[in-house]
């Protein structure tokens, strides 16, 4: 049963795009964009968020443009190129000034401890994550593939709110976004074997599994296993817990065939 203490998302339907709003203090703003309320035609229909992906150019920027109205409070979305590794990119006034530079800038986690900076990581299928310090000094928004988490890329997003803002892990919450699941997550032997030999897993079990028709990952389950082994406490990992192969109101690059749109995990100081 979900309840309102331990699943902070509500879904609002009806706004341009339609998104998980995360509920954080009142410092932030934070979300997950979803598929319906945009302007994109065909496979990117409609609210898709990411450039180079195929779909036209202008309806993308108006689809960002609908989050920025949506959200309200903030002049400008700022994004990286995102390469399924593990370095962070702490975004600064300077970004603000020339966020076609800062979109170009290798990262998969963008952190900030400026207020007036919305960040955005985009997803179709990979994990995407925000993390919020609960005491209104910064947060991070994180792109985790099974690539990105072989890699660690969330715990060094934690170590780097530790080095650029004193910010110590018993502050931050993590909030997970939709995701392939365990359910529709299928991969070869060989990356199940990679994982095995994380140090994080070693004793874990559960998140993988095997039957007849394949071994399946499931991102989700190693990303909360290597946050709490990283030291991250369990009361604040939070998780949507939707599938987006298993849902049409989201993106899925699997599913789609690679011709697909991506959704936006958004978190901004206010
Ligand atoms: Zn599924």
């Amino acid at each position: 049963m979900r309840n309102k203490l331990n699943y902070p998302f509500s879904l609002d339907n009806q706004s341009r795009p339609a998104y998980f709003r995360v509920a954080v203090a009142e410092a932030f703003v934070a979300g997950f964009t979803l598929r319906s309320g945009g302007i994109s035609c065909g496979p990117f229909a409609a609210a898709n968020m990411g450039y180079g992906v195929g779909d036209n150019e202008t309806a993308v920027t108006e689809n960002r443009r609908n989050i920025l109205n949506t959200v309200g409070r903030f002049s400008s979305l700022i994004t990286c190129r995102q390469v399924h590794g593990n370095r962070c990119h702490v975004v600064g006034r300077r970004d603000l000034d020339n966020p076609e530079a800062t979109a170009l800038i290798e990262a998969d986690a963008l952190l900030t401890a400026e207020p007036g900076i919305l960040l955005g990581i985009l997803t179709a299928d990979c994990l995407p994550l925000i993390m919020i310090d609960k005491n209104a000094r910064a947060l991070a928004v994180v792109h985790a593939g099974w690539r990105g988490l072989e890699q660690g890329v969330a715990v060094a997003a934690l170590a780097e709110f530790e080095r650029s803002f004193a910010v110590p892990m018993a502050d931050i919450s993590v909030y997970a976004g939709p995701a392939i699941g365990a359910c529709c997550f299928t991969v070869g032997g060989e990356v199940i074997e990679r994982f095995q030999r994380l140090p994080e897993l070693q004793g874990v079990s559960g998140w993988y599994r095997e039957d007849d028709s394949g071994i399946r990952l499931d991102l989700l389950a190693v990303q909360k296993s290597q946050l709490l082994a990283a030291g991250l406490a369990p009361e604040n990992f939070y998780a949507v817990d939707i599938c987006t192969s298993c849902h049409e109101f989201c993106f899925s690059y699997r599913r789609d065939r690679a011709i697909t749109g991506r959704q936006l995990a958004f978190a901004g100081i206010v």
